[in-house]
């Protein structure tokens, strides 16, 4: 793959004037849009605008006149247009570690003679955290059960009652075939939790086709909602009058009646909990506008021509012998990152950054790059191929600034 190829595909790319909506620094090949999404144009108009004229000027009368009671719902429908889901089903509210206690606790209570939560040990570890610290606040009468992902299907059975997987691995970016593995959860019983973090805006998501029982997802992410953006709660519409243990006021039936005794709201704003925040909240439904152009079918796929400059690379140059790919990659079985395997990748990332090529690391020895379609493009992804053939070559990586590791890596 050289150059020229590049230019070309570029020039083909439908996709590629929507780099123009982005503020990226001019001289930065951002490739960690996968951890966090950079920052739309119009994003920073709206939280100018919800800042100086909603709050600064509206005050308290924007819960109504400028309807932030109602932007949990408004930004849940966009999100559902991306993650197949009929209206109704989808909140914006919290963190997804905070939504998945809500759905795995809500879950626990539709399968009352069962006992085992299962996931798989490769999973985001917040999500198993939050599993160990429900499992623990109810007196360990449920085993969190973690095994081979290889394993997980054939430990379905009659005492599990919910399967929590993450349908797009953070580390090898490795896909799971949703439609099957509900299929063969629900045949013994067993309900299923989605965490999508790393499939929204990267893949496309059929959540009502699949049959999907409960799902999470995060806003910062290829949702570009800014750090700590709210994240997305999803229930189907057949399990939607159970009760989640976080009842607070925003999910009561009517919060302004102040009345003693909580009443779940109908639907799915019984999902909400405390007071959103707003600020985040309206940056990220600014952010959604841009789904309304593109489809994701057409994201999915450029991922996958970047990946191939990527590819295609690390097959044919001597500098890149070392690294050895790690996971599927973008394609039918992977999500929009593509990970390889160095022994010195801590250094190359942290090499790299100094060069302009921001992808990140994650233990142990994991160079990862989010390849994200709205904003790159097949050049940049050469250029930052550059960037790590000098590195290695150089053995810049070596500098002893990067013997000790960032709390944040
Ligand atoms: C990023 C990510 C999260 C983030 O959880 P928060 O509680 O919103 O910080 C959770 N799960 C997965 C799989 C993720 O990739």
């Amino acid at each position: 793959m050289n150059l020229e190829t590049c230019i070309k595909l570029d020039r083909r790319d439908e996709l590629a004037d929507l780099k123009n909506r982005f503020i990226i620094p001019e001289d930065v090949i951002y490739l960690d849009g996968n951890s966090l999404g950079p920052l739309l144009a119009i994003v920073k108009e709206r939280v100018n605008d919800t800042v100086n004229r909603e709050w600064g000027t509206d005050l308290i009368t924007s819960w109504n006149k400028n309807d932030w009671i109602n932007l949990p719902v408004t930004v849940g429908e966009k999100i559902a247009k991306l993650i197949g889901a009929a209206p109704g089903q989808v909140l914006c509210a919290d963190s997804v570690s905070v939504n998945l206690f809500k759905v795995l606790a809500a879950a626990l209570t539709l399968r009352p003679e069962r006992n085992v939560v299962l996931s798989s040990d490769d999973n985001f570890p917040t999500d198993l955290y939050m599993a160990q610290g429900l499992t623990k606040l109810r007196g360990n009468d449920y085993e969190l059960r973690v095994v081979d992902p290889e394993e997980v299907l054939a430990q379905l059975s009659d005492s599990v009652a919910v399967l929590m997987l993450t349908e797009v691995n953070f580390k090898s970016g490795k896909r799971w075939d949703m439609k099957a593995v509900n299929t063969a959860a629900h045949a013994a019983g067993v309900l299923v939790i989605w965490d999508l973090s790393h499939s929204i805006g990267a893949v496309p998501v059929e959540l009502d086709h699949c049959m999907t029982d409960f799902a999470v997802g995060c806003g910062y992410k290829y949702l570009n909602g800014g750090p700590g953006a709210p994240a997305f709660v999803y229930v189907a519409e057949r399990h939607q009058d159970v009760q989640q243990p976080l009842s607070g006021w925003m999910g009561h039936v009517r919060p302004f009646d102040f009345r003693q005794d909580y009443e779940p709201a109908d639907g799915i704003r019984r999902f909400s909990s405390g007071t959103p925040g707003i600020i985040g909240m309206s940056a990220l439904d600014a952010a959604m506008n841009i789904w309304e152009e593109i489809d994701v079918v057409s994201v999915q796929q450029k991922s996958e021509s970047l990946a191939t400059v990527i590819r295609e690379r690390l097959r044919h140059e001597a500098a890149f012998s070392n690294l050895e790919l790690f996971g599927p990659g973008p394609g039918p079985e992977g999500g929009s990152q593509i990970s390889m395997r160095h022994p010195n990748a801590y250094g190359i990332v942290q090499a790299m950054i100094e060069r302009g090529v921001i992808g990140d690391f994650r233990a142990p020895n994991i160079v990862r790059f989010g390849l994200c379609p709205l904003f790159l493009s097949h050049v940049d992804v050469y250029n930052a191929m550059n960037r790590m053939a000098e590195v290695i070559k150089s053995k810049a990586y070596e500098d002893p600034r990067f013997s000790s590791r960032a709390f944040v890596t």
